[in-house]
């Protein structure tokens, strides 16, 4: 017993130290210039002729919950994406529509699917594949559009400034943690009316244990 109890004080000396290490570390990262992490899953943005086609001519989105960017909402519609080797349902549509239709998709996705998808950064859709999308109301076949989306940092112009970086930068970023590490190719997308947020995918985030809000630093 007095072993067991001795173990067990050590473990809580071990936690102890471990956790005041992290505190540290954040209290570090705070001080600095920080920028909260967005995560994404796979999502679709549809044009109203798509969404027409899919739901019904007219259809309206139907709000979900509002994004971190202004005007961007999740929406409660959802499609199926359909490629040679199989399906994924419940993909989310996120609104307001656009004038082009552009599927985001996990880099796992491409092997359920059985389709290939090159890393983009959002609306650079030239010459990407295209998929097959199922909707309550019929189903359209993209031209193009199916894409992995390339991380990057959505912030103001006088943000930019701030984090001295400018619009397109390739930037690398920290994040601190367990399972913390570095991602390069990072993208600055500086412009008005942002909201200041990294955006990386489920898998990004899950190799690197990062939970939505989670703080970054940009190393240079
Ligand atoms: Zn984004």
């Amino acid at each position: 017993m007095d072993n067991y109890e001795k173990a067990i004080r050590i473990l809580t000396g071990t936690l102890n130290s471990q956790t005041s290490t992290t505190t540290t570390a954040s209290t570090n990262v705070t001080t600095g210039k920080t920028i909260p992490v967005g995560i994404s899953n796979r999502h679709i943005h549809l044009s109203q002729q798509d969404l027409n086609k899919l739901f019904g001519t007219g259809h309206q989105l139907t709000k979900l919950k509002d994004l971190s960017q202004p005007g961007q909402f999740a929406c409660k519609e959802t499609v199926i994406l359909c490629g040679p080797k199989g399906a994924i349902e419940k993909v989310r549509i996120l609104g307001p529509v656009r004038s082009h239709t552009q599927i985001e998709i996990l880099a796992s996705d491409t092997f359920k699917l059985g389709v290939k998808a090159p890393v983009r950064l959002s609306g650079q859709l030239d010459g990407t594949p295209g998929i097959t999308v199922i909707g309550p109301n019929g189903s359209i076949e993209t031209e193009d559009g199916l894409i992995i989306a390339q991380r990057h940092i959505h912030m103001l112009p006088s943000q930019a400034a701030a984090f001295n970086v400018q619009d397109g930068e390739n930037v690398t970023i920290e994040f601190t943690g367990l399972r913390g590490g570095v991602l390069n190719n990072v993208i600055i997308r500086a412009k008005e009316n942002s909201g200041l947020e990294c955006h990386i995918d489920t898998e990004e985030a899950n190799a690197l244990g990062v939970k939505p809000g989670t703080p970054i630093t940009i190393k240079k």
